[in-house]
């Protein structure tokens, strides 16, 4: 099944998603003008230092799930469910779920912790502001960017279509593309910068769980790039690791 070849199907009589609104939207230049954010790009800052093995990536935490075996089954499009409404639907919770354990962890997360956007040593994402220039912002500002612009899209009638009669938009799988690449660097940043407070609430299953379900569904209806996952030689991306081990452990497909 892909997502894209999809173009054209509708929905009609889909459940409202309800959802808590975020703090105020963010500076509007950050935005373009017809509510799509640009893709920020991996900038690499400094040579990457020689580093011990980060604790995501240590047993037993490394193998720490709620769910057993392989993610295939729940990603897999429920018979008579329009692909978009399933798409809709995954984002909102996958949304909601990163909301919340950013949540928890958002006292740790502060200009003067994480003055960057990290993913591991050698990578800081940057963002691109309305004058296509690349730009460092801490890591909570850029979190709360992307989690304002997907609340707002996701509250936008013309994007996620909740009434009945309404179809999803042409640009739907590349907004959704958009969202899912800026959603992933929130947990990148998650894994990199916060793992000892996931690991200190005993979280890590649920974590792990959540984000194998994130990289299972994304690689299904591709709206994720390996690339974007592992990043590149110089400027590996932490969570690229993750990835590998749980394909070889068969969580995860190919
Ligand atoms: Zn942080």
């Amino acid at each position: 099944m892909s997502f894209f070849n999809s173009l054209g199907r509708s929905m009609t009589g889909r459940q409202q998603r309800p959802g808590p609104k975020r703090s105020p939207t963010p500076t509007s230049g950050t935005f373009g003008s017809d509510g799509q954010i640009a893709p920020a790009s991996p900038a690499s800052t400094s040579p990457a230092p020689a580093i011990n093995k980060p604790l995501y990536l240590c047993s037993p935490f490394v193998d720490a799930a709620l769910v057993k075996g392989n993610f295939k089954t729940i990603v897999m499009l429920p018979k008579y469910v329009d692909v978009n409404e399933w798409v809709a639907t995954n984002i909102f919770d996958f949304y909601q779920n990163i909301n919340m354990f950013y949540g928890i962890i958002t006292e740790c997360c502060t200009q003067q912790s994480c003055p960057s956007m990290a993913a591991s040593p050698s990578l800081n994402y940057t963002w691109i502001n309305q004058d296509r220039k690349s730009v460092q912002l801490p890591a909570p500002t850029y979190i709360d960017y992307v989690m304002t612009w997907v609340q707002n899209l996701m509250d936008d009638e013309t994007v996620f279509p909740t009434k009945a009669g309404r179809d999803f938009p042409p640009a739907f799988p590349s907004t959704i593309k958009h969202v899912y690449r800026q959603l992933l660097r929130v947990f990148a940043h998650i894994y990199h910068a916060h793992y000892p407070q996931i690991l200190h609430l005993r979280s890590e299953p649920h974590f792990n769980s959540l984000f194998a379900h994130f990289l299972a569904f994304g690689r299904e209806y591709e709206l994720l790039d390996i690339k974007d996952v592992k990043g590149t030689a110089n400027s590996p991306v932490g969570i690229g690791a993750l990835w590998e081990r749980w394909k070889e452990n068969g969580i995860l497909e190919g």
